[in-house]
């Protein structure tokens, strides 16, 4: 990921599909922005190989995630059909530093019928279904939750859902610009709101883009004990 600040090019191009900052969260996404620059999202390759880092990458830090990643290269598992055609008994031992393996693996091989069923093996025939259609059919599915389903309409498929996740859901309550026990839909909505722009690119750039930033915020600030001294969000404390 890179660190440096953002260029003037690269603030213009939020700004110009971006109307003026009119909630808070607009607000702050502007303020991470400027803090971190455009973040480089998600950390992989192919579209894949972010549905099995979503996968991979549930209750597990995202180190073990990595080296889950590279022993599929190594074992030329990166694909579909790699995934397709391997047992799901050997495909637990290659995933094995990500943990869980009895239900990431079930997991991984049951989505991977699904695509088969469903879209012919095709992720780009799966991203062309509605957003409406495709996301309850991937809720659907054994060990796909919403912030799951939802990294894959974003980060995979290129829909324009926001990613609610832990970092997103500290940031927002200590906040206050949602109570503790909002529920996911409504922590998506905030999130949705903020990233509305005029075109479905545009909205789905945002959500990648502003989803980055609240991770990279979280990392370096609003772990479980908040260390607000220096964040960019300590300006917009209530
Ligand atoms: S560390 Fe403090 S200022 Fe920064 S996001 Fe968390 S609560 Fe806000």
């Amino acid at each position: 990921m890179r660190s440096s600040l953002p260029t003037i090019t690269e603030k213009m191009a939020v700004a110009s599909n971006f109307p003026e900052p009119d909630q808070p969260l607009r607000a702050m996404y502007s303020a991470l922005l400027a803090a971190y620059g455009t973040r480089q999202w998600w950390p992989a390759d192919t579209p894949f190989e972010v549905i099995l880092g979503a996968f991979l990458t549930q209750a597990t830090a995202w180190r073990s995630v990595e080296r889950s990643i590279a022993n599929l290269r190594a074992a030329g598992l990166l694909t579909v059909e790699g995934i397709r055609t391997i047992t799901e008994e050997a495909l637990r031992k290659v995933i094995r530093p990500s943990g869980f393996v009895m239900r990431k693996a079930a997991s991984i091989k049951t989505f991977v019928r699904f695509l088969d069923e469903h879209y012919c093996g095709s992720l780009e025939q799966m991203a062309k279904q509605t957003t409406a259609v495709l996301r309850p059919q991937l809720l659907a599915l054994p060990g796909v939750g919403p912030e799951t389903a939802d990294a894959i309409l974003l980060y995979a498929l290129g829909h324009p859902v926001f990613v609610v996740d832990e970092y997103f859901r500290r940031v927002v309550t200590r906040h206050e610009l949602l109570s503790a026990n909002a529920r996911y839909a409504d922590m998506q909505s905030l999130g949705d709101r903020a990233i509305a722009s005029t075109t479905r690119e545009e909205t789905a750039r945002h959500g990648n883009e502003l989803h980055a930033l609240i991770v990279e915020v979280g990392k370096q600030h609003c772990g479980t004990v908040p260390r607000c001294e220096g964040c960019p969000l300590q300006p917009f404390l209530p």
